[in-house]
């Protein structure tokens, strides 16, 4: 079968991949997220630390807000294990257990420390400190150009929001360096840029007093509605623990 095409593939969906591929649907790449459902955040019994959450948040609900969030922006999410990540001419190849293909021009590496799926690119550096992680330079890139890790793969702090903002930082790398017109990912009040004389610059939108209003009022909808539907799923254990 043909591998399907994309600009983006995110190998891994957790807190860090989920936040890349918000960013980089949100910034008109086609994305697409490949997952096999085991963020560690989802042992979280409370998670109490993410800053704007006072009183904490139940993890899988948000981890649930943050997909919904992503394919809003136009983000495309697969439940699939990849097996093999390799280097084509083009890009990226990444080939799931179920044998689906997935061409792509870049990609993000965001598997917390599941390092197996790149054992055909020797130049990919892996770093064994009991835990293997991908080595990155202070912006995610690894040795090869087009190729990224984020979040605990890095070597990031493990905490969630750091998480999610690596994986954010990541992906505004990739836009960088595709040369994405791209100035910040921004929503700024009407005439914030253009009451000035300036064009609204690339990635950043104006809207006016009605339209925020509106957006408020379904934000707080969609996340009403959110809360209804999850009272409140449990973690899961740790594998080894016996229940
Ligand atoms: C018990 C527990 C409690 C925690 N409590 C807190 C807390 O209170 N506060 C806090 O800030 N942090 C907490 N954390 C830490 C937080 O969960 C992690 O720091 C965060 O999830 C790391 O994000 P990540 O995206 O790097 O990895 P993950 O969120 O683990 O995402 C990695 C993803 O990659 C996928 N994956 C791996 N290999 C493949 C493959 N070959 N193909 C496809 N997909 C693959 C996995 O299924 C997973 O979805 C807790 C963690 C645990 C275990």
């Amino acid at each position: 079968m043909d591998a399907l095409e994309t600009a983006v593939v995110i190998v891994g969906g957790g807190v860090a991949g989920r936040a890349a591929g918000l960013f980089t649907a949100r910034n008109g790449l086609e994305t697409i997220v490949l997952d096999d459902g085991s963020s560690l955040l989802r042992r979280n019994a409370h998670l109490e630390n993410y800053p704007g959450l006072p009183g904490g948040i139940n993890a899988r609900v948000l981890l649930e807000r943050m997909t919904e969030q992503a394919v809003d922006a136009g983000c495309q999410f697969e439940t699939a294990t990849v097996e093999t990540l390799e280097r084509t001419a083009d890009g990226f190849l990444a080939t799931t257990a179920a044998d689906d293909r997935y061409q792509a021009e870049t990609a993000i590496l965001a598997t917390k420390n599941e390092v197996g799926y790149l054992d055909s690119m020797p130049d990919v550096e892996i770093v064994d400190r009991g835990k293997s992680y991908v080595a990155t330079d202070n912006r995610g890139r690894t040795a090869l150009d087009g190729l990224y890790a984020a979040g605990r793969l890095a070597g990031k702090p493990h905490q969630t929001i750091v998480a999610a903002g690596h994986g954010s930082e990541v992906a505004i790398t990739l836009l960088e360096d595709r040369a994405e017109p791209f100035y910040h990912d921004w929503v700024a009040p009407a005439g914030y840029f253009t009451g000035r004389g300036r064009d609204v610059p690339p990635g950043c939108e104006e809207i006016d007093e009605p339209e925020r209003l509106d957006r408020e009022r379904e934000g707080r909808k969609r996340r009403e509605r959110l809360l209804d539907a999850h009272s409140s799923p449990p973690p899961e254990q740790h594998p080894s623990v016996d229940q």
